[in-house]
């Protein structure tokens, strides 16, 4: 991809989002850490890459949770770096529960974080994309937001309506034939703290053991049965922001190990 691209990688202080990061500041990209806590933490993994790769990074700390925050985040990166020409939508929570138990306030938290902030988002930055004629959306899905596994209502929902959008956003763009291309990537199980945290839920959900919950819960559905790395969901994603990947866009890629072939 031409250097010096500014990308905004929601969520980014860890996991996949972190991954996202690193393969975009390799790749030449000045890159946005973002999170929800305005830490002192957050600043240094910040600081952190830009040691290790030599790129320009900066923090903006916003909610994903809410409208505003998204917004400010767009607004921040501008104020950092002029412009955002890629954005990541990566920010995600999980909660794993039966519907009849499942607590609406953990419903609407996954539906504004997992989804609605990829509106917002874009919303605040697709504009300038169009008007500058070259922009990378790409949306961090999931295997779960093609297929469905129980006990993930919310989960399930969102990163379905995730897939949706990024349909609809390459749609707008394309249509108006500005260089701009959104997809979603739509990982199986990656080895994160998100999933190490809902090994606890599952073990409670199913009555398993840590090494059940791994091997008849989380693998069971992934023929490779490996997990995939957030280097692999980096180097996707830094792959669909290059210029090879320019007439791409409105689709999903999966990187599950078979999962969605089965
Ligand atoms: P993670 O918990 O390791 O990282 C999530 C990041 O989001 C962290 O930096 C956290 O601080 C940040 N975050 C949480 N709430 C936020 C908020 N309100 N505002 C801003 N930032 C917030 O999770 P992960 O496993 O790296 O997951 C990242 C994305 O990948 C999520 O959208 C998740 O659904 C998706 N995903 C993960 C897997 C997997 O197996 N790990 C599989 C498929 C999809």
């Amino acid at each position: 991809m031409p250097k010096g691209k500014v990308a905004v990688v929601t969520g980014s202080t860890s996991g996949i989002g972190l991954g996202v990061a690193v393969e975009l500041a390799k790749a030449g990209c000045k890159v946005v850490i973002n999170d929800h806590t305005h830490s002192d933490e957050a600043r240094e993994v910040a600081k952190q890459l830009a040691v290790d790769t030599g790129a320009e990074v900066a923090y903006v700390g916003a909610d994903m949770s809410k409208a505003e925050d998204c917004e400010a985040l767009i607004a921040g990166a501008e104020k950092e770096f002029g412009q955002v020409d890629i954005l990541v939508n990566n920010a995600g929570i999980q909660y794993v529960e039966k519907i009849e138990d499942f607590p609406v306030g953990k419903w609407d938290a996954i539906i504004a974080i997992n989804l609605s902030s990829a509106f917002h988002t874009t919303r605040a930055a697709i504009a300038g994309m169009k008007k500058r004629g070259w922009g990378r959306i790409v949306n961090i899905a999931s295997a779960h937001g093609l297929t469905a596994s129980p006990y993930k209502s919310a989960y399930v929902a969102a990163k379905h309506g995730v897939v949706g959008l990024s349909k609809v956003t390459a749609l707008e763009a394309a249509d108006a034939r500005v260089n701009v291309t959104c997809n979603a990537v739509c990982p199986g199980y990656v080895w994160t703290p998100l999933v190490e945290a809902q090994l606890e839920d599952q073990m409670r959900a199913n009555n398993m053991t840590k090494e059940e919950v791994i091997d008849k819960v989380m693998l069971t559905r992934t023929p490779t049965r490996e997990f995939a790395t957030v280097e692999q969901i980096g180097a996707t994603t830094a792959f669909l922001c290059g210029e090879g990947a320019a007439q791409i866009t409105g689709t999903s890629i999966s990187v599950d190990g078979g999962w969605t072939a089965m």
